[in-house]
């Protein structure tokens, strides 16, 4: 059962719900498959004039004092406080992800709106006085423009707010362009961004897939993008956007490990590492998809783990003892299916097979149970590619060193975990790891609203990354003041 019915949905330009295209896509619900909205493919016409309009509302927007450009942030946070139920069953039922997943993902999008309200210090300048005699210098932050993010489909509540309450709070225009996958939740944000009373134009919905994106990417008046997906997007867009004379922020796909050492507190190890690799089925970007156990560990690690993917209940999200959901769509089970064999062709040994198994009630869901392939070959395609499903691979190492040398040798920097209670193994871990966001005794290290959402190397592409003071710098430009006043110049009073 959903809680939706299909129905076309609209862009939100200029104030007002409209959509001038003729060519939509079928947004279904992972769990049932059946169709639950139409989403349109928007093209460049019409992204041109959100652009416009965008440019139009800049003019006043950026004059407005950044204590009332926060005001509808307040407003808006208390919305989606209100609202939050209705949101998160929506997340739950284009995305698939649990109910009290759905209501985490909201959680910390809302954690951003409330950040980004304390961009009136966040946005402060600096200043010296007699830089020489009589001379001053500041440094004050002026807003971009129109500025633009494209988002994937693992969030749709959450990764719109790692930009929108910052783009807006420091005075830009923003234009938001959400996965086709699930443009539902998307579309209830933005009623809520409407009642919030921000002027028309200042926040804005688009939807549509590549072509749509181009449009964005190549419009000389869109100043900034911010980007979330798979890496390879990450790259085209990094690269188009930043071709095009456009600041960029592009956040790639991740290939997570985390290591568990022998002095870990195995039965916590196990759980946390069980909901990163299996929560949200797999489809989070800090998900752990690969566990590196040193020496003694194996055993019990191997065990415990087996135990917990075999006894996971799969299901549909809004179920209330259903603790994982579906995968996205029948491609992604076909895609994830189809890596899992490979890992077999390659020697691992499947431990768990979550493979061909039906939900009760849901015969058509996108469903793939959690699996557990172990001893991966660390050489392999599988080691190396992301699965993005509940799917866990798993390593073994004699020593930490070698655990750390194993983690090293990869080309995604998303996150990386260790498990034990050695304060020296996990300064050593954290000091010599490559990658961007490190957890310790934790299996999702999702940085805070107040820390910047750090992924390295082929997990991100630019300097500055999303939330907080990152997002503050990456949507204004410095402007350095040098002044003189001589004193002869004063009349006298
Ligand atoms: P995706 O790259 O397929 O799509 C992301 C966005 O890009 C969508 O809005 C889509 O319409 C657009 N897009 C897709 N192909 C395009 C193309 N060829 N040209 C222009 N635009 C295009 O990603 P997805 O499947 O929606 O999301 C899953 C991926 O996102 C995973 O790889 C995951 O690791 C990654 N992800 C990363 C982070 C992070 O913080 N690093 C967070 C969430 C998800």
């Amino acid at each position: 059962m959903t809680t939706t019915s299909a129905k076309q949905l609209l862009n939100y330009i200029g104030g007002q719900w409209e959509s001038v295209s003729s060519d939509h896509l079928d947004v279904r619900n992972p769990a049932t498959a059946e169709v639950i909205a139409e989403v349109p493919l928007s093209p460049k016409d019409e992204i041109a004039e959100a652009v416009t309009k965008a440019k139009e509302a800049f003019k006043d927007w950026r004059m407005t004092p950044v204590g009332d450009r926060i005001q509808p942030l307040f407003k808006f946070k208390m919305l989606l406080e209100e609202r939050l139920d209705e949101l998160a069953k929506t997340i739950t039922n284009e995305c698939g992800k649990t109910y009290k997943e759905s209501i985490g993902e909201m959680r910390r999008g809302i954690e951003n709106v409330e950040v980004a309200c304390g961009t009136p210090i966040l946005m402060q300048g600096q200043n010296n006085e007699d830089i020489a005699r009589g001379i001053d210098e500041h440094m004050i932050r002026q807003p971009l423009g129109v500025v633009a993010a494209i988002t994937p489909f693992n969030f749709p509540g959450m990764i719109p707010l790692w930009f929108l309450p910052y783009a807006v709070a420091t005075g830009n225009c923003f234009i938001l362009k959400p996965s086709e996958k699930v443009p539902m939740t998307t579309q209830k944000i933005f009623e809520l961004l409407e009642l919030s009373g921000f002027p028309p134009g200042v926040v804005q919905l688009v939807n549509g897939g590549k072509d749509t994106v181009d449009a964005l990417l190549d419009h000389p008046d869109v100043r900034a993008i911010s980007f979330v997906g798979s890496t390879p997007v990450a790259k085209y867009i990094y690269s188009r956007a930043t071709a095009n004379g456009k600041r960029a922020q592009c956040q790639g796909g991740a290939k997570n490990p985390a290591v568990v050492l022998p002095d870990a507190d195995m039965e916590m190890a196990t759980r946390i590492l069980a909901d990163s690799a299996f929560g949200c089925a797999g489809q989070r970007c800090l998900a752990t998809s690969v566990a590196i156990t040193v020496g003694k560990a194996k055993e019990e690690f191997t065990a415990r783990i087996i135990e917990d993917a075999t006894s996971r209940r799969v299901g549909y999200g809004l179920d209330e003892d259903v603790v994982m959901g579906p995968v996205i769509n029948d491609a992604s089970k076909t895609r994830i299916e189809g890596l899992v064999e490979k890992g077999v062709a390659e020697g691992a040994n499947l431990l768990v097979d979550g493979r061909g198994k039906e939900v009760d009630g849901f015969r058509n869901g996108y469903f793939v149970h959690p699996t557990v392939l172990g001893d991966v070959n660390p050489q392999g395609e599988i080691a190396r590619t992301e699965i993005f499903g509940p799917v866990l691979s798993m390593m073994h190492t004699a020593t930490v060193e070698e655990a750390i040398a194993l983690v090293n040798n990869r080309n995604y920097g998303n996150q990386a975990c260790l498990f034990t209670s050695s304060g020296y193994a996990a300064r050593q871990f954290r000091y010599a790891v490559d990658a961007g966001n490190i957890g310790i005794n934790l299996g999702v290290a999702a940085p805070m609203a107040f820390f910047p959402f750090s992924g390295w190397n082929d997990s991100f592409f630019g300097d500055l990354h999303a939330q907080a003071r990152h997002g503050v710098e990456f949507y204004t430009q410095t402007k350095v003041v040098v002044e003189r006043w001589p004193q002869e110049w004063s009349r006298q009073f």
